[in-house]
């Protein structure tokens, strides 16, 4: 067994084989690109933020990002309104589904950036003059965070604008309470676009990475979004980044973090690292199995869980 506060001594491929045997969860259905998934793939890495890379074997297969795209939109909407978008969008927490139908009572806004509400608000809010300008923002700045030029698979995009049937329902409800200032189907196609965005383990440990390093990706040095928008997406991602088993998240593992129905988990450990698990079987909540196991596993071991101390 690993056991080491050096993430860089820290055996990824060990963790690997240690939760393969793992065979519970489903994967998800929602489109038959999701369905068609390899339930036995794992994968994880982590980054510094120095810059320092760890990956497992797998740590190049690439899956749609699915949810785990929402703090990324949150951060650019936030850094491309100069902060205007948090008054756009609650912060609460919702015990719901990610995909309820529902917005924040009293002010018809979405209950948080990340449930889907939210995420179509967020991805409508980044610059750009049309959907196909605001897509291409919003790639080019996934692909800041990655530190590389990402793709999007188009036809899951097709599926996702196309089978999103809730999705479409949330966006016509937000233009009917005002919320919403583009189109509905537009703000689908992008929220739907984004999702389809392929990413590998490396990639989103890099976006974490970039996250808990304040903005600044640690290996390219670009400064993709400021201080104190680092700062508010990864305070959202502590508190309902988990959909709603963000609670229980935060007792076990105690790293702000972001799950998404293709079985990835984005980590972002402030002043530390980030970090990326893929495996696509499922709990109930939507989160990955082996990825929440190794989640804890790897919290544990790198002495990563915001609440732990020694002192007393
Ligand atoms: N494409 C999915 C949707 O909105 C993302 C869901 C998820 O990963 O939670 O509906």
């Amino acid at each position: 067994m690993t056991s080491t506060s050096d993430p860089f001594a820290y055996d990824l491929d060990a963790l690997r084989a240690r939760v393969l045997p793992e065979t519970g969860g489903e994967v998800d259905r929602s489109i038959p690109q999701l369905a068609r998934a390899d339930a036995s793939l794992f994968a994880a890495a982590l980054v510094s933020i120095d810059g320092a890379v760890g990956a497992s074997v797998d740590s190049d297969v690439r899956v749609s990002i699915q949810s785990a795209v929402k703090p990324f939109l949150f951060a650019l909407a936030l850094q491309d309104t100069e902060g205007e978008a948090l008054g756009r969008v609650g912060i609460e927490p919702t015990g719901e589904a990610f995909d309820a139908i529902k917005l924040e009572s009293g002010t018809g806004r979405p209950p948080n950036p990340m449930v889907n509400a939210g995420a179509l608000l967020t991805a409508s809010l980044v610059d750009g003059a049309d959907a196909a300008a605001r897509s291409a923002r919003i790639l080019s700045g996934l692909s800041a965070f990655a530190g590389r030029a990402l793709e999007v698979d188009a036809d899951i995009a097709k599926n996702e604008h196309l089978l999103g049937d809730r999705n479409h329902a949330l966006a016509h409800l937000m233009r009917a309470e005002d919320t919403l200032a583009v189109s509905a189907d537009d703000a689908v196609a992008v929220y739907a676009q984004a999702c389809a965005t392929l990413v590998d383990a490396r990639d989103l440990a890099l976006m974490g990475a970039t996250l808990a390093a304040g903005g600044r990706n640690p290996v390219t040095g670009v400064e993709v979004v400021s201080r104190e928008v680092a700062r508010d997406v990864i305070s959202v991602m502590a508190t309902c980044g988990v959909y709603d088993g963000s609670g229980r998240w935060m007792r076990q593992v105690g790293v702000p973090a972001k799950s998404g129905v293709s079985g990835v988990i984005v980590l972002a450990a402030p002043g530390r690292l980030g970090a990326a698990v893929i495996s696509p079987p499922l709990d109930d909540q939507g989160t990955s199995v082996r990825g929440h196991i190794a989640s804890e596993l790897l919290s544990a071991e790198l002495d990563l869980h915001s609440f732990r101390t020694n002192a007393r």
